[in-house]
């Protein structure tokens, strides 16, 4: 996308000047892209096997399968305003879309279903249908503006106030209060519980409407894309656009002390706030260091991946064309079990999150068969096997299903933080978003990307605007290094002229 403010381009300032980043998660990497495209040369340093993070796929259930071992589903991926900026098509970047990107079941009666088109949604949608329309039509009319405005730093001077005003007039309240004043079905009441359930948070705090009303705007406007081949295919076109700019990757080095990454003029942390104190904690003032290890991380999730013989049997055919699909019943029922696990209890009937990748992307699986993906939320760091309960949730809508499965693996929050070490307690988004630090990320201060020690930076998730493979975070955070190196060599090789003070002496 030529010409777009987030474009980063070859600047002989910064040329030749070298950048060490810790973590190869779609933040650590699209920070070193961006360092790279200015002609930095830059190192990425990952602890795992594979560069990307929670953007990696595996076989995990045998051979001809590819299952998304972290993100499924990039509705702000096909929309970041950096992302964009990149050609990664022609590295095989392929977003397929589904033409339901949500799907939402209920117990009795047909799903709830977002279609991209948001006139057909809302005709679907009957009584509620205009309210519906009301309130997302300004956000897709405006989908650009919006985007840009949700994924910047929180709370620098909007690029794009209007933007802004409007998505924070919708979206300061509490889901349940929004969905229960807007619509009088509920179908359209669980559908929009369904998308803020992505708030990670109970949905009577403050805020939450705004998960609904953003990811069902992107619904409608770019839709909810899965990467053809695999979630991994965001990570691979990452690093040979990377490579392009002669930036490298070393795999399998756990970065625990600063020093196995010097010399270099800037560091960039793909790591959480607790990690981050623990590697440049001794050179960052003490009270930067309060500020990280006083970070909340939110709760986990419990993964389950299936693969069957067959399509899921879902009680209303067509989600079976659905990208994602929403479990839960009802928005009370939603309102209910996210209630819960924020509380540190098991819900018998968690909410869980459906993405049918092979029912859109024929390369997952083999002919016949098709992957499944489910996570649930659960209790942050839960032991609790409830895969069972992810099983149930499924066959409550969709009868027949357990005769479907030929293959089963779960991952609890240990096993996600084990293979991830940024997933802490299972929490896929870098933190909880609910209070202060839905805005103060990752600690109170105007510059969320520095760390308060020069050329030290940090780029997660756990930086605005938080969680989700967008790239926006590590974006930012290089713009930030680019700042300081460039008024480095300002400082450098432009030196001040020196001021004459005149004493007593020069006094005719
Ligand atoms: C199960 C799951 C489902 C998700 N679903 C979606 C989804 O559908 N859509 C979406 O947009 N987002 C989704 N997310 C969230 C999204 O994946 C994350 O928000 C995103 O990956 C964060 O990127 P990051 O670069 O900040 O960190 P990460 O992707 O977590 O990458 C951090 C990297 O740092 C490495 N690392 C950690 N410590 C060290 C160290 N000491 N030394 C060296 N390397 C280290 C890790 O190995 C990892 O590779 C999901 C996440 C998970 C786990």
């Amino acid at each position: 996308m030529s010409g777009s403010p987030y474009s980063v381009a070859h600047d002989p300032l910064v040329a030749g000047r070298t950048a060490s980043v810790v973590g190869s998660g779609p933040n650590g990497l699209s920070a070193a892209v961006a360092l790279a495209r200015a002609g930095v040369r830059v190192t990425v340093y990952e602890a795992g096997p594979e560069p990307g993070g929670a953007t990696r796929s595996a076989a995990v259930l045998g051979p001809g399968t590819t299952v998304d071992l972290g993100s499924a589903v990039h509705p702000f991926g096909v929309a970041s305003p950096f992302l964009r900026t990149l050609d990664l098509s022609r590295h095989g970047l392929e977003w397929v879309q589904p033409d339901i990107p949500v799907g939402h079941p209920l117990d009795d009666g047909p799903a709830a279903v977002q279609y991209r088109s948001l006139a057909r949604t809302a005709a679907d949608l009957g009584p509620d249908g205009s309210a519906w329309w009301r309130l997302y039509a300004p956000l897709v009319g405006a989908w650009e503006e919006t985007v840009a405005a949700f994924l910047g730093p929180m709370l620098r001077p909007p690029r794009h106030p209007v933007a802004l005003a409007r998505l924070s007039i919708r979206g300061a309240l509490p889901a349940q209060a929004i969905a229960r004043a807007l619509f009088r079905t509920e179908r359209a009441r669980a559908l929009f519980a369904g998308t803020s359930a992505h708030a990670v948070l109970p949905l009577d705090r403050p805020l939450t409407a705004a998960f609904g009303v953003l990811f069902g705007a992107a619904a409608h406007a770019t839709g909810w894309p899965v990467a053809r081949g695999g979630s991994d295919a965001i990570a691979a076109a990452l690093v040979a656009e990377l490579e392009s700019y002669g930036g490298r990757v070393v795999t399998g080095a756990e970065i625990t002390d600063l020093a196995q990454v010097r010399p270099a003029d800037v560091v960039l942390l793909d790591l959480g706030p607790h990690a981050v104190a623990d590697v440049a904690g001794a050179e960052l003032p003490a009270a930067v260091v309060r500020g990280l290890r006083g970070w909340r991380y939110g709760t986990g999730v419990h993964k389950v991946d299936y693969l069957l013989d067959g399509p899921v049997p879902w009680n209303d055919a067509r989600l079976g064309r659905a990208g994602t699909v929403h479990l839960g019943g009802s928005l009370m029922q939603i309102a209910a079990a996210e209630r819960d696990v924020h509380a540190g209890r098991h819900p018998g009937r968690p909410f869980v999150l459906v993405a049918q990748q092979s029912a859109i992307d024929v390369s997952r699986a083999p002919t016949g068969q098709q992957v499944l993906y489910a996570y649930a939320h659960t209790p942050a760091g839960s032991t609790v096997a409830v895969g069972d309960r992810v099983d149930a949730q499924i066959e409550r809508f969709a009868p027949g299903f357990r005769d479907r499965v030929i293959g089963r693996v779960e991952s609890s929050p240990a096993d996600l933080e084990r293979w991830n070490a940024n997933l802490v307690g299972g929490d896929v988004i870098g933190g909880s978003m609910g209070g202060a630090q839905l805005l103060l990320r990752p600690r109170a201060t105007l510059r969320p990307y520095s760390l308060g020690a020069p050329g030290l930076f940090m780029c997660s998730a756990s930086t605005p605007p938080g969680g989700g493979v967008h790239g926006m975070n590590g974006y930012h955070a290089a713009r930030a290094a680019l700042a300081h190196l460039r008024r480095g060599a300002r400082s450098t090789r432009a030196p001040a002229p020196t001021v004459h003070i005149p004493t007593r002496k020069d006094s005719p």
